[in-house]
């Protein structure tokens, strides 16, 4: 029932970059927005992963470390050299951790995260936006921030602190490149069991079996399934898929919470 609205390519036309795009929540939107009919490119550290998907999905792909800088302006370039144009830009890479105490925080571990899940997403911003301003066509910028941004708790000092501070880079970005017709919004998801999650819980319980497969039973027993059942990629991909489409033009420095509930209703049910 939720794949109606695949036929209808919503994003005819346009071109996209996905970071953190060779796996996990950022393939399942990759495949999804080529499905409604955008040109994509794979921005990943996974070469092997992010070319075959690139080929299967008729996109392209493109080494790129988002705390670098240079990786993230070649891979808005590519854009421009292989379409013209960049219509959308999903800041998805991230990575979880350094586990433990504040007082024993390792402030490089801290920083290395800083420079995945934060700087990562300021580089993203700032060159979608240098490439579509010129253009003067607008766009729409996706972060994925998490449920860990707004409640304690839900994953490491650094990982909470990165969430968060990408929610207020989006509201004031989003401020400032209204006027070129660009949405910045956010996308919190919540327990979508992924390779990042089963690291996670690997390293948390002390169990190197865990897979993603464990995962969503661990999320299961642990978790208020308000809806009866735990998240898919898929949940998070038709957020995406709906926050870069034309059809949320009136939406931006939004963060949209894809957690069935969890967020709202915690409390009550705990
Ligand atoms: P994942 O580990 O499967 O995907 C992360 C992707 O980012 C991978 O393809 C990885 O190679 C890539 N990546 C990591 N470091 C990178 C770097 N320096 N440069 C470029 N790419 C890099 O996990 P996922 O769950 O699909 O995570 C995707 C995003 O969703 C992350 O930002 C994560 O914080 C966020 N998120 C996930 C959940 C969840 O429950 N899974 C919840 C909230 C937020």
């Amino acid at each position: 029932m939720e794949h109606t609205h695949q036929q209808e390519e919503r994003l005819k036309g346009k071109v996209a970059v996905i970071t953190g795009g060779a796996r996990g929540i950022g393939a399942t939107t990759a495949k999804l927005f080529a499905l409604n009919g955008a040109q994509v490119i794979i921005a990943d550290i996974l070469d092997e992963q992010g070319l075959g998907l690139a080929d299967a999905i008729g996109g392209r792909y493109i080494h790129c470390d988002v705390s670098r800088e240079s990786d993230v302006e070649a891979a808005v370039d590519l854009a421009m050299t292989w379409q013209g144009q960049l219509d959308i830009i999903f800041n998805n890479a991230g990575i979880g951790g350094p586990a433990g105490s504040i007082t024993n925080l390792d402030m490089s571990k801290m920083r290395g995260l800083l420079a995945v899940n934060l700087d990562g997403i300021v580089h993203g911003i700032k060159h979608a936006a240098r490439a579509m301003v010129a253009r003067g066509r607008g766009g729409s910028i996706l972060c994925t921030t998490s449920t860990a941004a707004t409640l304690g708790g839900l994953g490491s000092h650094a990982y909470t602190m990165s969430k968060a501070a990408v929610l207020g880079l989006a509201r004031s970005t989003a401020l400032e490149l209204g006027q070129h017709g660009i949405r910045v919004n956010c996308i919190s998801p919540h327990g979508v069991p992924s390779e990042m999650l089963a690291t996670g819980y690997r390293e948390a319980l002390g169990n190197p079996e865990i897979g993603i497969k464990e995962v969503s039973q661990i999320i299961s027993e642990r978790g208020n399934l308000i809806l009866g059942r735990t998240a898919t990629m898929d949940d998070v991909a038709q957020a995406a898929l709906f926050l870069a489409s034309d059809d949320s033009g009136f939406i931006t420095a939004h963060n949209l919470v894809v957690d069935g509930g969890f967020t709202s209703a915690h409390c009550a049910l705990s």
